[in-house]
């Protein structure tokens, strides 16, 4: 075999596979001095360090900690518009209520939103994802949510699908964000819309249906009828659940099938056990936590129960206007008390489950062909821990997405063929 890419003398690679052969540190399936050889867009070949096939291409991993390429299963990247002046007036002490009132908040976003072409919310989602995948997120989730009709639903989802030279996109149908300006007192009707119209439009562009179940937005049976309609037309379910006011919504979403269901804040113990008797991965978003300055979930409680917990930005203009997966690992650890090697998981492995797609976010052969090849901060030797314990202190060397070198442009290798690379020097 002449592999594509292989990565050689990785000093520790975490496959995120315990049954991964001669690996210590189960569940983060950890092998020292080791590569790995992508062919055909795939995982080939893993092993020692000095050991592998012939290459096209070779990258030299001394010195480095290598993951699976980072799977971010919760982000709200299309968006136009800016809510910068919001932030500063919150921090002056303005509430969330006299904010919208003044016609700030997700209603000004959803403004801007439908005011934008698609080729404007193309580029700007572009170089959002184009950020994101320079920090190794190699599978990104992104929901509509901002335009609130019909068209506007469906030009989100457009959008997504249109950026191309970044990570993989995975989109999301979450017409049921919050009820729009024209709609206010009407909720039946934009109930109605959301099911009746916005649905069957954007239904082809997403491959999962998510709802904004809380106090202020859709309520419990509304939630669950939005759902429905999204699973019969074959949309994977997923729900925003229990952040600001219980509503039972995780218990409902679990029993119909989702995926995951994310937030969390306020779950109560039938939320748990429903989820984890139906196999459903908790996201936790600690960058809302953060910026609304809210209480963590039950993290011990869901620990407990065996449910799997993933980690992602929320990444939106308002309440979680985080880019870095990094920081989101370690604001999991201290904010809502995950450990490392839950941080990691769930940035991986865990977020690639959340999505319906368990075959991202490990490393083995035949796993998708996606790593992250990254450093410790300086002073640090290579290990799980020093990449969480230091904020935004990681320092991605290479990212391989699809068995392509991919990020950073231009890194070492990238247009030598055949030529070992002095990409990470010890
Ligand atoms: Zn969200």
């Amino acid at each position: 075999m002449t592999a594509d890419l292989l990565v050689d003398r990785i000093s520790l690679l975490l496959t995120m596979e315990p049954g991964t052969p001669g690996a210590r540190d189960a569940p983060l399936g950890a092998l020292e001095d080791a590569a790995v050889a992508f062919l055909d867009g795939k995982v080939a070949w893993i092993g020692p360090a000095g050991q592998g096939p012939d290459a096209a291409r070779v990258l030299d991993g001394r010195g480095c900690v290598a993951l699976p390429g980072l799977v971010d299963p919760h982000t709200h990247a299309v968006w136009a518009g800016s809510r910068a002046d919001e932030f500063q007036r919150r921090l002056a002490g303005a509430s969330y209520t006299e904010i919208l009132e003044a016609g700030g908040g997700i209603l000004s976003t959803v403004r801007q939103t439908r005011a934008a072409s698609l080729r404007a919310l193309t580029a700007l989602a572009a170089a959002r994802l184009a950020g994101m995948r320079a920090r190794g997120v190699t599978t990104v989730e992104v929901k509509s949510g901002y335009g609130l009709t019909p068209g506007d639903e469906r030009k989100m989802l457009e959008a997504a699908r249109a950026v191309t030279g970044g990570p993989r996109v995975v989109t999301t149908f979450l017409g049921a964000h919050a009820v729009p300006a024209e709609l206010r007192g009407r909720r039946d009707a934009y109930v109605a819309q959301v099911i009746e119209e916005q649905l069957p439009a954007c239904a082809p562009w997403a491959e999962a249906i998510d709802v904004y179940c809380d106090r202020g937005a859709f309520d419990l049976d509304e939630a669950v009828a939005i759902l429905q309609a999204g699973r019969a037309l074959g949309l994977k379910v997923r729900a925003h659940a229990e952040q600001v006011a219980y509503t039972g919504i995780a218990a409902a979403a679990a029993a119909l099938g989702a995926t995951c269901v994310d937030h969390l804040e306020r779950l109560d113990p039938a939320g748990v056990a429903a989820m984890a008797a139906h196999g459903t991965v908790a996201v936790l978003l600690p960058g809302a936590q953060l910026y609304l300055r809210d209480s963590a979930p039950p993290v011990a409680a869901l620990r407990e129960a065996g449910v799997p917990l993933a980690l992602g930005t929320d990444l939106n203009p308002g309440s979680s206007p985080l880019h870095d997966p990094w920081t989101n690992a370690t604001l999991g650890c201290l904010l809502q008390g995950l450990t490392v090697e839950e941080a990691l998981l769930g940035m991986t492995r865990a977020a690639g489950q959340a999505l319906g797609h368990p075959e991202l976010g490990h490393l083995g052969p035949g796993a998708v062909g996606d790593l992250v090849l990254v450093r410790s901060p300086p002073g640090e030797p290579p290990s799980a821990a020093a990449l969480v314990q230091h904020l935004g202190g990681a320092q991605v060397r290479a990212v391989v997405q699809g068995g392509r070198l991919v990020a950073p442009p231009g890194a070492p290798g990238t247009g030598r063929d055949g030529q070992s690379t002095d990409i990470a020097i010890a």
